[in-house]
């Protein structure tokens, strides 16, 4: 299924790169501007069907991670990097607070980033103006990584809903951001899979914070 849907859509974006890279310089400015348009509605719905296939999984439970030691800073800073575009375009500050030293955790490398970008271009995306900040803490056994907003927050009736798929909290509100309400219900069933956990506060018109919770690698004790 995952090649069926992935294939057919591979190959219009390959050929819209590939027309936008070799014949632009024969194409109208407008010509141009309605390839864009094709790029743009083909990632999202590339996004789309990557998000769709993993809920599917998740919920059949065939969806398999590998954990390993990973280095949360660096997962961060990845993330810094590809959200960072859109918060400076908005004119948010993206912050990331580390303490001295935070041991690594144990995670698929590659579900964790899915995790915290989800949670960071949220943030921001649904943030005007102020700050987007992660913070991590290391606890006994745990670290955790608090993604905090200064946004719109989330009204007290949606907030025990808001994991639940295809669930927008304002629905023009996600019609002008796009997206079908399924980042957040993969972003807190992925967690189960690794022993970790999700969870949110928020406070209408002052901002929310939703914290990931991972099991830490303790370095074994001296004899
Ligand atoms: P979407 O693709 O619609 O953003 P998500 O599952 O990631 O889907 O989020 C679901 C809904 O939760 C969003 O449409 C929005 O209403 C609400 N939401 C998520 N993150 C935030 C946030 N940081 N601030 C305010 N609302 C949020």
């Amino acid at each position: 299924m995952s090649h069926e849907l992935r294939t057919p859509l591979q190959a219009v974006l390959g050929y819209t790169e590939f027309l936008l890279a070799s014949a632009s310089p024969r194409l109208t400015p407008e010509e141009l501007e309605d390839l864009g348009y094709i790029q743009q509605g083909g990632h999202r719905m590339l996004t789309l069907i990557n998000q769709l296939l993993d809920l599917s999984r998740l919920e059949a439970g065939r969806l398999e991670v590998s954990c390993k030691p990973v280095d949360l800073s660096q997962t961060l800073e990845e993330v810094r990097q590809d959200v960072s575009p859109q918060a400076s375009q908005k004119g948010i500050e993206l912050k990331i607070i580390l303490p001295m030293s935070l041991p690594l955790v144990a995670a698929d490398s590659e579900r964790l980033r899915q995790i915290l970008l989800n949670l960071v271009a949220n943030a921001v995306k649904f943030t005007d103006q102020g700050t987007v900040a992660i913070r991590a803490l290391a606890h006994e056994d745990r670290v955790s990584v608090t993604v905090a907003d200064t946004g719109i927050g989330i009204p007290p009736g949606e907030l025990p809903h808001i994991f639940e798929a295809f669930r927008q909290a304002d629905s023009r509100l996600a019609r002008r951001h796009g997206g079908a309400g399924l980042g957040l219900a993969i972003a807190q069933k992925l967690p189960d899979l690794m022993d970790g956990q999700l969870t949110v506060e928020s406070q209408p018109g002052q901002g929310s914070a939703f914290t990931l919770m991972m099991p830490a690698i303790t370095r074994p004790q001296a004899r």
